[in-house]
């Protein structure tokens, strides 16, 4: 239960372990075809450009990245957490000049800095976001950021690997223009792979640059070689074959489940470990309307020591929960309710194991009293 990798489920490991043929064998290339329908899916696109990159979530931010940006090109990079300072870093080495737009840790992006950015630097071509920061738990309102930067000429740039597959994200109606993802977060994959989809001004972005892209192996051009329907393809990289097999079982999962049920049920596994927790004394650091349901930051009372709970909750439940990062370090442990991991025997376990844990720590506790609020939250469905 911390901020990823969420469990993955024996369905996922069973398809991994099957063997391992060809990535360009007719099979394999159906499989390949079968999972850019399902991304397609689980992103709510119709871009034809959907496809997962070879390496992890930061894989598909890079790819994004060094396609999109050209040396000189003007980036507006919005930085509530650790993810967009990552962005920052990447538009440099890029070559682009970053036009930063910060707002504190734990808070939603606000449009409204935004909008005045985009007027200060209207020659800007992109302007990067990230949707749920998984650092702090903060969402964003990706639908008005993106239109912001829409109505200003410019491609939105958007970080879902956290929320993609635990709330609602829809690439097409919010016209966000490219995304990329994580398998490890809300689609309970092993980590290793970083879907991304691109739409058609994002495209033609990329194909209207003048020199190439600076990595050999991330250039769309090249990978795209391999990826695309129909094509004759052709060898770029071996493909990690049995990450796919893996990837293509946890969409089939999504898609069996649904994608809006499944945020249904990250939202009502949310409002459960809230209850259970404020039933401890505990409280969400980040405010209710700004909340990502599958990563929960909860303020550490005073007085307690933040390592000793992560350590024995680890060593005594088999339980592992996330530190703070950055200016949050100490101040707030971060619990995943991400995926498979988002079920109600987790979040008992978490709210006992912290019960206890608690106690132990000098904080009054009542376990059962926590077990039963959350258990009503569960069986009610609205958290109350
Ligand atoms: C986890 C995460 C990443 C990076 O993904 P990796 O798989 O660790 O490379 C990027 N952005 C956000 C918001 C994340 O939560």
């Amino acid at each position: 239960m911390g901020p990823g990798p969420s469990d993955v489920p024996e369905r996922v490991l069973q398809a991994m372990a099957r063997p391992t043929i060809g990535h360009l064998d007719p099979d394999f290339i159906r499989l390949m075809d079968e999972i850019k329908v399902l991304l397609r899916y689980a992103f709510r696109t119709t871009n034809p450009l959907a496809m997962p990159i070879s390496g992890p979530g930061t894989a598909g931010m890079e790819s994004c990245i060094v396609n999109l940006v050209e040396p000189g090109d003007k980036v507006i990079v919005c930085q509530n957490g650790v993810f967009g300072g990552r962005a920052k870093e990447m538009v440099r080495r890029c070559g682009g000049e970053v036009v930063a737009v910060d707002d504190p840790w734990g808070r939603a992006i606000d449009p409204e800095k935004l909008r005045s950015a985009v007027r200060d630097h209207p020659d800007a071509r992109i302007v990067f976001f990230v949707h749920a920061e998984t650092s702090t738990g903060a969402l964003s309102d990706a639908a008005v950021l993106a239109g912001i930067a829409r109505d200003a000429g410019m491609l939105s740039l958007v970080d879902a690997v956290t929320s993609l597959g635990g709330t609602q994200v829809e690439v097409d109606e919010w016209g966000l223009d490219a995304v990329y993802s994580g398998t490890q977060k809300c689609l309970s994959c092993a980590p290793g792979l970083g879907p991304i989809t691109l739409g058609e001004r994002a495209v033609e972005k990329v194909k209207g640059r003048s020199a190439p892209v600076q990595s050999w192996f991330m250039d769309l051009s090249l990978v795209l070689g391999y990826w695309t329907e129909g094509a004759n393809r052709s060898y770029h990289h071996t493909a990690p074959v049995n990450a796919l097999y893996g990837l293509h079982e946890a969409l089939l999962m999504l898609h069996e489940e649904g994608v809006e049920s499944a945020w249904e049920r990250h939202r009502r596994n949310h409002l459960a470990l809230r209850r259970g927790l404020e039933s401890l004394g505990l409280t969400i650091a980040v405010p209710e309307a700004e909340r990502i349901p599958q990563l929960n930051a909860v303020t550490i009372p005073e007085g307690v020591d933040d390592a000793r709970v992560r350590g024995r909750l680890l060593h005594e439940y088999d339980l592992e929960i996330g530190a703070g990062l950055g200016t949050l370090a100490g101040k707030v442990w971060r619990i995943g309710l991400m995926g498979h991991s988002s079920r109600p025997e987790n979040i008992e376990l978490c709210v006992g194991a912290l019960a206890d844990v608690l106690a132990s720590e000098g904080r009054s506790t009542d376990r059962e009293t926590a077990l039963e609020a959350v258990n009503r939250a569960v069986a009610t469905g609205v958290g109350v």
